[in-house]
């Protein structure tokens, strides 16, 4: 089937395979039978390259169901970023040349048009960033592109939505602080991307009336589908049109079904149902793709990235094709960011 496909490769907004990779021990350049993504699967699946997370834990990872830690401080959450950070530069290091840090939407685009894979350095909390800002420099001039304020818990900038909190609006919690709209705008200035996946509404609607950036969500589904509130409500969604933003379709199959469940027997035909209901929300332009691969439980039927063709099939069975399956699986991704970065 791999060989087979014939779609443009994609582009992904969201794995968290890093640390999955320091869990299991496995290496990200043999195949394994673990996780979702490694190189070769990715080839398999035609991924061309996405966005990988960096994720500080916090101290109090057992939170109870519905409720948001507190994330970690910021000495703690600096070292632990650093030594994730180091991990995903040494994966391009002894990559041969197969894997490149992508810096620029002109290199993603060259990465994706037969060059090496290619990786986009996000960071998903901000508890590493300092508030004077200095942290952010060296991370900027290491490569990172792209950060989320918060994951599901709360912090000096902003709060997240809770996990396993179903059905329930993400209207949850206080918006930004003032450290998170002066945070906002320096990411604006150092022309970083900020991903609004896992961030409550009040902090969205912060954020909408700051940035001077499209609004992206990196790897998020419709709530009208699932009323998980990680998901985007339709006024979002319009904001994120209005933007010029993007949306990631999240494989969360507990972000897909309608009942929540995190049961992975479902049809991959679903993820579908939310494409094409974002699409037809949205227009073309401004949904793409954003797996949580590494990070969550993706339907069986696709499994992991080498599962990819199915997923397409499925989208171009909704009669997307040619030049709007390709904006979906890698253009709408290169169009924002380099809007957002202006390179
Ligand atoms: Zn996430």
């Amino acid at each position: 089937m791999a060989q087979a496909a014939a779609y443009p490769p994609i582009f992904d907004g969201h794995n968290d395979t890093i640390m999955s990779l320091t869990r299991t021990g496995r290496s990200f350049f043999e195949r394994s039978a673990e996780g979702h993504l490694d190189l070769p699967r990715a080839l398999e699946g035609r991924l061309g390259g996405g966005f990988f997370a960096i994720y500080v834990p916090p101290p109090d990872a057992q939170a109870a169901a519905g409720s948001v830690p507190a994330g970690p401080d910021l000495g703690p959450a600096q070292t632990e970023m650093l030594s994730i950070f180091g991990r995903l530069l040494e994966i391009a290091q002894a990559s041969g040349g197969r894997v490149q840090v992508v810096r620029t939407a002109a290199e993603i685009q060259a990465c994706l048009d037969g060059g090496p894979f290619a990786m986009l350095l996000h960071l998903e909390g901000a508890e590493p960033l300092d508030p004077e800002g200095r942290a952010l420099e060296v991370f900027y001039a290491a490569g990172l592109r792209s950060v989320g304020l918060t994951h599901a818990r709360r912090n000096a900038f902003s709060t997240g939505v809770p996990m396993r909190a179903f059905p329930s609006s993400p209207d949850i919690g206080p918006g930004l602080t003032d450290a998170g709209k002066t945070l906002v705008r320096r990411l604006n200035t150092r022309k970083v991307m900020i991903d609004l996946s896992h961030i409550n509404e009040r902090g969205f609607w912060d954020v909408a009336a700051i940035t001077d950036a499209p609004l992206v969500a990196t790897h998020s589904n419709a709530h009208a589908l699932c009323r998980n509130p990680r998901n985007l409500t339709d006024k979002q969604l319009d904001a994120v049109r209005e933007s010029r933003g993007v949306v990631g379709l999240n494989f969360a199959v507990g972000f897909l079904r309608e009942d929540g469940a995190r049961d992975a027997g479902m049809p991959i035909a679903r993820m579908a149902d939310h494409v094409e209901y974002m699409v037809k929300r949205m227009g073309i332009d401004h949904v793409a793709l954003g797996s949580d691969f590494d990070g969550t439980l993706v339907p069986a039927e696709l499994r992991d990235a080498a599962g990819l063709p199915k997923l397409v099939a499925a989208i171009e069975a909704r009669g997307y094709k040619g030049g709007d399956l390709r904006k979906l699986l890698q253009g709408n991704w290169v169009r924002v960011l380099r809007e957002t970065w202006g390179a």
